[in-house]
């Protein structure tokens, strides 16, 4: 295998959604939940035990994400126990993590070799071991190709796609379907929001960092470099060039009400103002009022 595809794919896994199936080494069994979705995918889920205080967690499977839900708090700093949720073995090991001394969580993946974690809310500490590494590579490859993750298939049949295509003739006006690549800019500055194929923002919840989603139309994973827990809205949402803030303090969220955040996405002949909600999880994104005579965003709820 030569250096430039062991490149490409070392940027696939740090810049793309690779969602990594993870085992427990004890009893052999898949940990992923289907139905608990973290990032908008599968969920690592685990038994949690923090001083005694005994839980659920769903981990994000995404590479380099550090996402989950619990049903209990584990304030940045604490020390958890994890244990597999079908042999109620404890995962924790002897092995140190080398940035913050807490004890490393070991797991299997499913392509062959191990990922560990730290036991330490907050840190961010991790690493990953192939046992054969070009078997690894040739997987994710296969997988993901050198784009990230394929778009779901289109499913529909040609009846529905005729219908839609009735519909915008009729109406004169554009529709903007699902898997649309959406070319997205600052309202403020008019620079490209996006990066390595990824929509970046910039995020700020406590700490500062970003945000990166998936620019098709309708697909929803994302990924973050700070800790951001599902189902509540940031604190604020910036542009990564010059620093304007985002959030559209007028304009809720249709589905749940919490703020927007608005970015310009470039339509046949114009730039539309785009509202994506604030609330992580939620899937909602609308288009402004004036904008509705002329285009549509094609619904979805698998997507
Ligand atoms: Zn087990
Ligand atoms: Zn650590
Ligand atoms: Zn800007
Ligand atoms: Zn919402």
């Amino acid at each position: 295998m030569n250096i430039t595809f062991i490149n490409k794919i070392k940027s696939l896994v740090m810049y793309e959604f690779v969602s990594l199936n993870l085992k427990c080494p004890k009893c052999g069994e898949l940990l992923m939940d289907k139905e608990h979705l973290v990032d908008n995918e599968p969920s690592i889920k685990l038994f949690i035990d923090k001083g005694g205080e005994k839980g659920l967690i769903f981990l994000s499977s995404i590479y380099g994400s550090y996402n989950y839900s619990s049903d209990i708090k584990i304030p940045v700093g604490d020390i958890a126990k994890f244990s597999c949720t079908h042999c109620n073995a404890v995962l924790n090991s002897k092995s140190e993590c080398l940035s913050c001394g807490g004890e490393m969580v070991p797991f299997y993946l499913d392509m062959g070799g191990k990922v560990s974690i730290c036991s330490r809310s907050g840190c961010k500490n991790h690493h990953v071991e192939f046992e054969d590494l070009s078997q690894a590579l040739r997987k994710l490859y296969q997988e993901y190709g050198f784009r990230g993750r394929k778009y779901p298939q289109d499913e529909r049949t040609k009846e529905q796609k005729e219908k839609i295509y009735e519909k915008k003739v009729d109406e004169h006006s554009e529709m903007l379907e699902s898997g649309t690549f959406l070319q997205s800019y600052c309202p403020h500055c008019r620079k490209s929001l996006i990066e390595n194929d990824l929509l970046k923002l910039k995020i700020i919840n406590g700490e500062e960092g970003y945000l990166l989603l998936s620019p098709y139309l309708n697909s929803f994973t994302s990924k973050s470099t700070i800790y951001l827990p599902e189902d509540k809205p940031v604190t604020d949402i910036k542009c990564f060039h010059c620093d304007a803030s985002l959030v559209e303090k007028d304009k809720g969220c249709d589905k749940c009400g919490s703020p927007t955040a608005k970015i310009n996405v470039s339509a046949s002949s114009k730039l539309i103002d785009f509202y994506i909600c604030t609330k992580k999880g939620c899937r909602w994104h609308g288009l402004s009022e004036e904008d509705l005579y002329s285009i549509k965003l094609e619904e979805s709820d698998e997507w």
